[in-house]
């Protein structure tokens, strides 16, 4: 039996839904709040151990069929120069990465997933709703939510991202995120797919595609910008635009060509943070982004939001006090964490200095086949 009875997850994304699914699968009844009206998103890539946690949380095997499936040989990271020509066919793949198909999945098809199978299981979802304050007692935490509800809880869960509300109430003494110098812009091109999938590297930044069973090309890009500002959607575009336009690669003029000036354009900083151990206070625990989230690099953030939520599910399951389970969970997440937030703000910094590319990719290469072992 778990070692608690119930629990709020404050973020209704990767890491929380997960959580969600995880605990209601161990017997732990949990509630979701999520701020935001409807998920916004792009696209996800999901390999090696992420595809391990789906399976556990039953949601594989549906995520597969709705998503882009890389088998062993045709995940789109190839690299290649603004005229289109191979740079090098991107790292090699680590034996382990085999195991099972990676995806690239939509991720507001994703989060519905989760959510349909979380509430199949009895978790209730709120939106428009946050916990505005915990108060830890010896028996239970205490929630007090933005519509003047108050609840009790054996548990407390802040999944909600790197600029995490209840990092803040909970651990008023957090360091906050990094900027690691580099924007990144993401964008749902419509149409058909366009051959020559992968990323391409140009003197204005990086960009790259693969195409979406929904009927969609995603296509993320990185831009340096050495101080952070906030842009204007219309700022966004014409960079966007510049940026596309630099490329003579016949792929890259193809999406130009489905630039239209209303598109929906996602223009986030890629910033970092890393949690000091613990990422527990009393009854509260922060996993995903709010714990650790870095720049996209290795595209493993994700990946380790699940991790923790499958993780932190076991430990949940398996101790007998919820301190305990927290010790364990911390023993099992944090190095491995470590290694991808340091290693992929490695790779902004290799990206920033213009890094050979042969260099750049031996670095994935190796932080990737680091991941290996199971979670
Ligand atoms: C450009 C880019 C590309 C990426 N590509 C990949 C990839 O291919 N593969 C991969 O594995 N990872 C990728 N990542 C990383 C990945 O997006 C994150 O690691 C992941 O979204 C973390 O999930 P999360 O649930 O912890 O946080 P989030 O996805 O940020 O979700 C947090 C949720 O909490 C909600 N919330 C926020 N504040 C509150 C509040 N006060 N109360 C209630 N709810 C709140 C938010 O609305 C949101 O729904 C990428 C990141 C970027 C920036």
């Amino acid at each position: 039996m778990a070692c608690v009875s119930n629990a709020l997850i404050v973020g209704g994304g990767i890491a929380g839904l997960s959580a969600a699914l995880a605990l209601s699968r161990v017997g732990v009844h949990c509630d979701v709040v999520e701020i935001a009206d409807s998920p916004l998103g792009a696209s996800l890539g999901l390999s090696g151990r992420a595809t391990d946690a789906l399976v556990e949380l039953g949601v594989y095997d549906e995520c597969r069929t709705t998503s882009t499936v890389f088998s062993h040989d045709q995940m789109p990271t190839s690299l290649r120069d603004t005229a289109g020509q191979l740079l090098s066919p991107g790292p090699k793949r680590p034996e382990w990465l085999g195991i099972r198909d990676s995806i690239g999945v939509y991720r507001p098809v994703f989060l519905e997933i989760l959510a349909d199978h979380a509430r199949r299981l009895g978790v209730t979802i709120e939106r428009g709703v946050t916990a505005e304050a915990i108060e830890d007692r010896s028996d239970a935490s205490r929630v007090k939510f933005s519509n003047g509800e108050q609840f009790c809880y054996d548990l407390v869960i802040g999944a909600d991202g790197i600029r995490s509300r209840t990092r803040g109430l909970v651990f008023p003494d957090a360091p906050t995120p990094t900027y690691a110098g580099q924007l990144s812009i993401r964008w749902m091109a419509p149409g058909p797919a366009v051959p020559d999938e992968g990323f391409y590297l140009g003197p204005m930044g990086r960009l790259g595609f693969y195409y979406l069973p929904q009927g969609m090309v995603y296509v993320p890009a990185v831009v340096p910008l050495s101080e952070w500002k906030r842009f204007t959607d219309g700022e966004v575009h014409a960079l966007f635009t510049r940026l596309l336009d630099s490329y003579t690669a016949r792929a890259i003029v193809e999406l130009r060509k489905r630039l239209a000036p209303d598109a929906i354009l996602i223009a986030r900083p890629f910033e970092w943070i890393l949690m000091p151990e613990p990422w527990h206070r009393g009854r509260t625990i922060l996993i995903g982004d709010a714990a650790h989230a870095t720049t996209a690099n290795m595209g493993q953030g994700g990946g380790m939001a699940i991790e923790d939520a499958v993780v932190l599910a076991q430990c949940i399951r398996d101790a007998s006090t919820l301190a305990d389970a927290f010790d364990n969970f911390m023993r099992r997440r944090f190095a491995r964490v470590r290694t991808v937030v340091e290693s992929s703000v490695e790779l902004s910094k290799l990206d920033l200095a213009k890094a050979p590319p042969k260099e750049y990719v031996g670095y994935l290469a190796a932080a990737l086949g680091a991941l290996g072992q199971p979670y």
